[in-house]
């Protein structure tokens, strides 16, 4: 039992040196852990069950890994697991001899097709049964499954569904079931699993020639020492991974050496995509000088089209990735093949981070977004490319072998110029200024919106300012026209419902319900309804869109109060951009619930739709602390109108 105080990685695993780790263990801890809610709680479950396979069964840790993430590879391969529900009810209904109208009917009543499964698995009686399933060997069907495509895909997915399903014991039918539809969700974050295999690394080393050196560390010392040692390799472990987001590459290293060689094997490489670094809004240069203060910094252009991270590889080949790390090389020949004319003399390797924006090659200027996404998406020729863009780079992350990413930006930005030559409409650098005078930069933001641009983003030149790998860092400041009236940011929503339409909306979803993401629970949480900001055609664009991912009941990740139900549930497929005139604390949503006040949510009032966001992922939506912070910066920009105020 992995739940166990004092667990043993060898005396207390339920299988033995000899035997691959069966599936059943990791499901037993994928219900512990979803019973579960404290984080430290949490991690100790999950490394229990780590230490375990570290000592007996290495070779199984890279699996299980893949597993806790309810994926199959790095994220940047594009190999997902998403398996329709309509497959997923097939394989059940032919594997148990129940009706698919019946586990519909059991999954409308239950919210969740995992405990269907469990519970259609457990009244079947088997004549024999079949051999175990072991972690290693869902993995690898997994993966099976996931890369399968073609005409007849869908009954071979089937097949390798049925052929795992009936094997199941226990709790294993409901993990395996939702892991397969890509919805885990037991409530373990990513970080949380980072965190559990450096608790597991420490009090289990791996890389050990003797197992009883393996079994002894954090012998004799105190709580608090060991926690120290555990933030320590959880820290080696998190930074590697932000420069080297690749556990084929870690988990080996890490087992053959330990945690403290990760650094000098797995570094920055140039074909695997970074996590970007994001910036926090700010609602005025005031604010800016405040956040600052003495710090040296640039004021950019906020370019308005899509971050395009520009990795020219050693073997010459160029791949262009997008702020998800999702590979957009066959978006952009035109980019790829216009690199090499923007390429300095000494230049063999290189990481760029750019923004890509829709350009009018006749009147040399910027246009907006919306043009931009019109652009074919895949396998895009040359000869058939309508809409021109030109890139402007404003970082440099990697350079003829070296990482750049420690380095403060004045350095990386020198690099920058020294190192690649500026065409005009097609890679043109950031404009920027480095003036510290309140009027200078008040000037250059109206100029770039008047250049078509979103605004400016601020930027720590020296001091703090080394480029944050996959964090909302203080160091980058955005500041948008908008934040000068509005409530500062606009707001990017998962649609998790629709309300149908009245008088000429009739027949088609006349508003929406909206939802923020909490990823330390994993849930979406309503957040308001919206109605405003579509003409009749995106309306019924939306209509159609949501009526392919119409869902009987709301998941059991979803968070919201009946007084919000929805006529028709939606699954959470698309992210919106949102703007609002402010956020009020709310009794009926549910939006960073117990953050800002004990049991309320956080709404947001008179929400206007802007524009779809196809390059978030759900997961990516505006989080449940984000909205606190904004929330609590509004309070604060509130208090501090009304201090001056009293003060006159
Ligand atoms: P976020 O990325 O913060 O969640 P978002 O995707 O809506 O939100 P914004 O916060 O509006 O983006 O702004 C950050 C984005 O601005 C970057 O991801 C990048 O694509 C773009 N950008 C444009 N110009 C610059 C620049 N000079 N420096 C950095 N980013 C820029």
């Amino acid at each position: 039992n992995p739940a166990k105080s004092n667990y043993h990685p060898v005396s207390d695993a339920t299988w033995s040196r000899e035997e691959k780790v069966p599936y059943l263990a990791l499901a037993t801890t994928f219900q512990h852990i979803e019973e579960t809610s404290g984080r430290l709680r949490i991690i100790e479950i999950l490394s229990n069950l780590l230490r375990s396979i570290i000592v007996l069964s290495p070779d199984d840790l890279l699996p299980t890994i893949y597993l806790c993430l309810n994926s199959v590879a790095p994220a940047f391969a594009g190999v997902e697991l998403n398996v329709g529900e309509g497959i997923l009810v097939k394989a059940i209904a032919q594997s148990t001899g129940r009706s698919v109208d019946c586990i519909k009917a059991d999954t409308k009543q239950l919210g969740d097709l995992g405990k269907v499964a469990e519970a259609s698995k457990s009244n079947q009686r088997m004549m024999f049964r079949p051999a175990k399933l072991t972690i290693n060997s869902v993995f690898q069907k997994l993966k099976e499954i996931a890369t399968m495509t073609g005409n007849s895909s869908q009954a071979k997915k089937v097949d390798k569904i049925k052929s795992m399903f009936v094997a199941c014991v226990e709790c294993e039918a409901r993990y395996l079931i939702r892991s397969l539809g890509g919805k885990l969700r037991i409530g373990l974050a990513e970080q949380s699993v980072l965190q559990a295999l450096a608790q597991a690394c420490y009090l289990t080393p791996p890389g050990q020639e003797h197992p009883a050196k393996i079994l002894n560390a954090g012998k004799g010392l105190s709580t608090e020492s060991i926690k120290a040692k555990v933030e320590e390799l959880a820290l080696i472990i998190k930074t590697t991974y932000c420069e080297c987001p690749s556990y084929d590459l870690m988990i080996p290293v890490l087992l053959s050496s330990g945690v403290l060689s990760l650094p000098e094997h797995c570094k920055l490489t140039p074909g695997m995509p970074l996590k970007p670094m994001l910036a926090h809004p700010t609602k005025g240069v005031s604010e800016v000088f405040k956040r600052f203060e003495d710090n040296k910094f640039t004021c950019e252009y906020k370019y308005d089209g899509e971050r395009a991270q520009i990795h020219l590889l050693e073997d010459g080949s160029v791949r262009v990735f997008s702020r998800n790390q999702e590979d957009n090389t066959t978006k952009y020949p035109d980019i790829i093949q216009r690199l090499q004319s923007s390429l300095g003399p000494d230049v063999k390797t290189c990481i760029l981070d750019t923004e890509a924006v829709a350009w009018d090659k006749e009147k040399k200027q910027i246009l907006p977004f919306q043009v931009l996404s019109t652009r074919k998406r895949k396998d895009v020729k040359e000869s058939d490319i309508k809409v021109q863009v030109c890139v402007f780079p404003f970082d440099l992350l990697y350079l003829n072998g070296q990482s750049l990413v420690r380095e403060p930006f004045e350095k990386r930005r020198t690099l920058l110029r020294e190192n690649f030559k500026e065409i005009e409409g097609e890679f043109t650098m950031a404009k920027s200024m480095d003036s510290t005078n309140t009027e200078d930069i008040q000037e250059f933001l109206d100029e770039s919106i008047k250049g078509m641009c979103e605004g400016l983003m601020v930027k720590t030149l020296d001091v703090d300012a080394t480029y944050e790998i996959a964090k909302r860092s203080h160091n980058w400041l955005k500041l948008k026209k908008d934040y000068l009236d509005g409530v500062g940011d606009s707001i990017d929503v998962v649609v998790i419902g629709g309300y149908m339409g009245k008088g000429k909306r009739a027949g088609q979803y006349g508003g929406f319900l909206l939802a923020c993401y909490d990823p330390d629970n994993e849930e979406f949480q309503s957040i308001c309804k919206i109605g405003t900001g579509f003409t009749d055609e995106s309306l019924a664009q939306h209509s159609a869109f949501f009526k392919e991912h119409c869902i009987d009941s709301p998941k059991s990740y979803y968070r919201y109060n009946s007084a919000v139900e929805p006529d028709q549930w939606f699954d959470a497929v698309q992210v919106w951009e949102i703007k609002c005139a402010d956020l009020s604390v709310s009794p009926v949503h549910t939006a960073a619930a117990g953050v800002v006040d004990p049991e309320k949510g956080i709404s947001l009032r008179f929400p206007r739709f802007i524009r779809v966001r196809d390059d978030k992922s759900p997961e990516l939506a505006t989080s449940a602390q984000q909205i606190a912070d904004m929330y609590n910066s509004q309070d604060q920009i509130k208090n501090s109108a009304a201090e001056a105020k009293n003060s006159a």
